[in-house]
């Protein structure tokens, strides 16, 4: 066993200074030390030597070093051989068991004397084989490690020295640096062109400090003395060489060109970018969520437009900016999709940066890795703003089609699609079809099967094709109401629909009921035709006007009588026929009807076929609207040829009668006065005792009368012939009305004939003639009033120059319609008591002709039975006349 220092009691000084003087020793030298004493026994080492050794303990050596184990028998056997006579110098020492993989050592050994102890110990040094080779060994040494890493993948080399002196490089090294001479350079000489890019100062740096350096991926360039300028990305190891005292001697420099993977990358990193940008430039929204609906990525466009940030869309933020009438059903869609992992889609209004909302359609399609995990979604946002807004003109459009077609009073419905589907009818509609609302939803064949083989199918395919509108008018249609098939007539429409973009859609169908009118229009044709045929089997000519005066019927007469179609007739109207003499005075009298719509009335000639002018008695009447607004004008016309030529027979007969009668009364007038005068003389002598006196003057008053009989009957004849003279001189009228009546009276005794005068004037004009209307005027009050014996008489002013008389009597009146009639020649009223009242009918007639040659005018104001009031008006005579 060894002495274990400081562990025996018994110890000498001997050994003491042994151990002391080993402990001092091997605290000032640092290279491996082992001391032993002279009998071999370890006594101390430094830390280095453990090392070299790889030993954990000094209690492991000297376990090993006593069991003789491993490579100490070796160096045990050469120490016990020469020591302590001889030192051992330099004696190569190989330990296979080594730590160090070179496992070669030169070892010195010396016995050191220690005279006090009278002892000594043996101290034995440890060196790295390297440094102690042989040049040969050397040359050796480095082909091997040629052999080693020429071939490696890696860029090798040896820097030796603090100025990092190349001392060896691999093939590889070479070709990075571009076959320089670079060996027994110093990196700065061999290098010049790394300088800037701070390899330099690493190197430095790992030299100084003998930590390893490395460097990833760092850029290099170099310029090529062939190849010109050269980059590459180098992965490197600068790993510091020490010698076996533990300083840096130089840098093993192991580095690996990683360009193609550096490159490759930013070559991906770079289309990644691409990728990156032209997603962003996508004018879509574009998204990827995770599969718990995480948003991944959300493009530029996103934020652009939502003015989101990064950390506003963490935790489904982006649902922020989903309006928040959207926003939970968005939400629960998109949690729904994900949870079922199901496609995703949802139209919401999303915000814009400016707080306004447009529509969005958001869709996401599933994501699924090559093992079929899922992975979440990849989504599109688009604006579907605009659609969305002409979605909704159009729901409105439709709601307000809706509205109309429920609300309006005329039956209404609505058909869509080609095969007419009944998608709208109002209430009136389905009256109309005598169907309920069950029919909604059929199409048009299934609802009413009826109309089969009528016309509507084929019409409503042509309004749907061409988009044209159908009009139709009291068009007969049967169906089927109350289980009976029922024809009505209807007006109706049927007006295609169109939708946004122009496209027939559906057909709108409008129709009222008129079945009723188209009845009530038939009867009244029909009524029209038998009026018509009424009116043609008619010996009356019959025509009618437009309210303006325009011919719009002639019957059959008119046809007849001129030879002439009715389109003829109504193109040329008949003025043309008039008798020329006729035309003045019918143009006169119509304008004057057609102004006031006063009934006409007039005889006048008409040219028939065979050229002849014939009489008519024609009359027009106004046919007015419930307002009074004239619609119409129907005129008759007679023929009163026949009448006409007896009168022209009565007139000559007068004539002659009046002419002859003339002479012989004018004759026996001068005999009864002659008589009377000589009866005068004789002072009324009653010679026979006959009243002779009494009987002439009688006799005298019915010549008189008999008299003015035959000039009225004379004066007609020449107003007929136009011949009728006036004497116009000024007089004073009221003298005339007085002198008149006075004589009157003389031989209407029991008449109380009164006279109001009023006023007092003068006129113009011929006054035996007007003499002649006064007389007729009072003798006819008198005649026409058998129960009356009062007859007033009037003189007045009756405008700014006129002055009018009346004469009024208390008599029989005349009625509303012979009041015209009158003052026409030998116009009588006709009446039970025609033949009471002796006349020709010619009187009032006269007076009327007279008046008007003085242009006044005469009128009657008259009630049957009430009596009556004639009235003539003159102009007052002006300072010239
Ligand atoms: P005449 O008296 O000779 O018949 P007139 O021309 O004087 O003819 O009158 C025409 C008609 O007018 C008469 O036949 C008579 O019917 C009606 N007539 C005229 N004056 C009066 C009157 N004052 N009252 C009622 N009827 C009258």
């Amino acid at each position: 066993m060894s002495k274990i220092p400081g562990h025996s009691s018994h110890q000498n000084i001997t050994e003491d200074t042994l151990i002391n003087t080993a402990s001092n020793i091997t605290k000032t030298i640092r290279e491996p030390l082992l001391i032993l004493d002279s009998d071999l026994n370890y006594v101390n080492s430094n830390p280095a030597f453990l090392d070299v050794f790889s030993l954990n303990s000094t209690a492991e050596f000297i376990e090993n070093w006593n069991s003789k184990s491993r490579d100490f028998v070796a160096l045990r056997k050469a120490i016990s051989n020469n020591l302590p006579t001889k030192a051992l110098e330099d004696l190569p020492l190989k330990l296979s068991d080594s730590g160090d993989s070179s496992g070669n050592y030169l070892v010195n050994a010396n016995y050191l004397e220690l005279e006090k102890a009278q002892s000594g110990l043996i101290l034995i040094s440890f060196k790295r084989g390297i440094d102690s080779r042989t040049q040969e060994e050397k040359n050796e040494h480095v082909e091997r490690f040629d052999d080693i890493f020429s071939q490696a993948p890696a860029m090798i080399c040896l820097l030796t020295g603090p100025e990092h002196v190349f001392e060896m490089a691999n093939d590889n090294y070479y070709r990075l640096i571009g076959h320089r001479d670079i060996i027994g350079k110093t990196v700065r000489q061999a290098l010049p062109d790394i300088e800037g890019q701070g390899f330099y100062e690493m190197l430095d740096n790992v030299y100084q400090s003998g930590e390893a350096s490395r460097g990833n991926e760092m850029l290099v360039t170099l310029q090529d003395p062939e190849q010109g300028s050269k980059q590459a990305y180098i992965d490197f190891v600068y790993q510091p060489i020490k010698n076996s005292q533990g300083s840096v001697t130089g840098i093993f420099v192991h580095a690996l060109d990683v360009t193609e993977k550096v490159e490759s990358r930013h070559k991906l990193e770079k289309s990644e970018q691409e990728l990156q940008d032209l997603v962003d430039a996508v004018p879509a929204i574009l998204w990827i969520s995770k599969a718990d609906g995480e948003n991944y990525y959300l493009n530029k466009k996103w934020f652009e437009y939502t003015g989101q940030t990064l950390n506003d869309i963490k935790n489904l933020g982006w649902l922020d900016a989903v309006h928040p009438e959207d926003r939970s059903e968005v939400e629960q869609s998109f949690k729904t999709a994900n949870a079922e992992k199901k496609e995703f889609q949802a139209n919401f209004r999303l915000r814009n940066k400016n707080g306004d909302y447009r529509w969005v359609r958001d869709s996401g399609s599933l994501k699924f890795s090559s093992e079929g995990e899922y992975e979440g979604m990849v989504g599109t946002v688009i604006d579907i703003h605009e659609e969305k807004l002409k979605e909704q003109l159009v729901n409105e459009k439709e709601h307000r089609i809706r509205s109309i077609i429920e609300e309006a009073t005329v039956a209404t419905a609505l058909y869509t699609g080609e095969e007419m589907r009944i998608s709208m009818a109002n209430d009136a509609m389905i009256q109309l079809w005598g169907k309920d609302h069950s029919v909604i939803g059929t199409t048009l064949h299934e609802a009413l099967p009826e109309l089969e083989g009528q016309p509507f199918h084929d019409l409503l395919q042509q309004v749907y094709s061409t988009g044209k509108m159908y009009w139709g008018k009291e068009d007969p249609a049967s169906l089927m109401i109350d289980g009976k098939l029922q024809t009505n007539y209807f007006n109706y429409t049927y007006k295609a629909l169109r939708n946004e973009s122009g496209e027939i859609y559906g057909i709108l169908n409008m129709a009222v009921d008129v079945t009723e009118m188209k009845k009530s229009k038939e009867k009244i044709k029909e009524s029209e035709a038998r009026f018509r045929l009424m009116a043609d089997m008619m010996p009356e000519k019959i025509a009618s006007t437009d309210a303006a005066g325009n011919f719009t019927y002639f019957n059959q007469g008119w046809l007849e009588y001129t030879g002439l179609s009715s389109d003829d007739l109504i193109s040329k109207g008949w003025f043309d026929f008039i008798h020329p003499s006729d035309k003045e005075e019918f143009a006169e009298k119509w304008n004057t009807s057609h102004r006031t719509g006063e009934d006409f009335e007039m005889e006048f000639r008409f040219l028939n076929n065979k050229k002849k002018y014939n009489w008519h008695l024609s009359r027009a009447e106004a046919i007015a609207d419930e307002k009074g607004q004239i619609q119409m004008w129907i005129f008759t016309a007679t023929e009163i040829q026949k009448l006409k030529a007896e009168e022209k027979r009565k007139e000559d007969f007068l004539k002659m009668v009046s002419h002859e009668l003339k002479t012989p009364v004018t004759s026996i007038k001068g005999y009864v006065q002659l008589l009377l005068s000589l009866l005068k003389r004789n002072e009324g002598v009653d010679n026979l005792g006959i009243p002779l006196q009494t009987s002439l003057e009688r006799i005298d008053h019915q010549i008189v009368r008999l008299t003015r009989l035959i000039s009225e009957m004379l004066d007609l004849s020449r107003i007929e012939k136009n011949k009728l003279e006036l004497q116009k001189e000024r007089f004073r009228l009221n003298n005339l009305v007085k002198e008149t009546v006075q004589d009157i009276r003389y031989t209407n005794t029991q008449y109380k004939i009164s006279i109001q005068e009023e006023v007092d004037f003068e006129v113009y004009g011929d006054k035996d003639r007007i003499g002649q209307v006064l007389i007729n005027l009072v003798t006819n009050a008198i005649k026409y009033s058998p129960n009356s014996q009062e007859v007033d008489i009037r003189v007045y002013k009756s405008g700014e120059d006129q002055v009018s008389v009346s004469v009024k009597d208390h008599g029989i009146g005349i009625s509303k319609k012979n009041q015209k009639k009158i003052f026409k020649r030998f116009y009588r009223v006709d009446g039970k008591n025609e033949e009471t009242y002796s006349g020709f009918g010619i009187g009032l007639y006269l007076a009327k002709e007279i008046i008007k040659r003085h242009n006044g005018s005469i009128a009657v104001k008259s009630e049957k039975g009430e009596g009556s009031e004639f009235t003539f008006t003159l102009k007052i005579a002006s300072e010239n006349n």
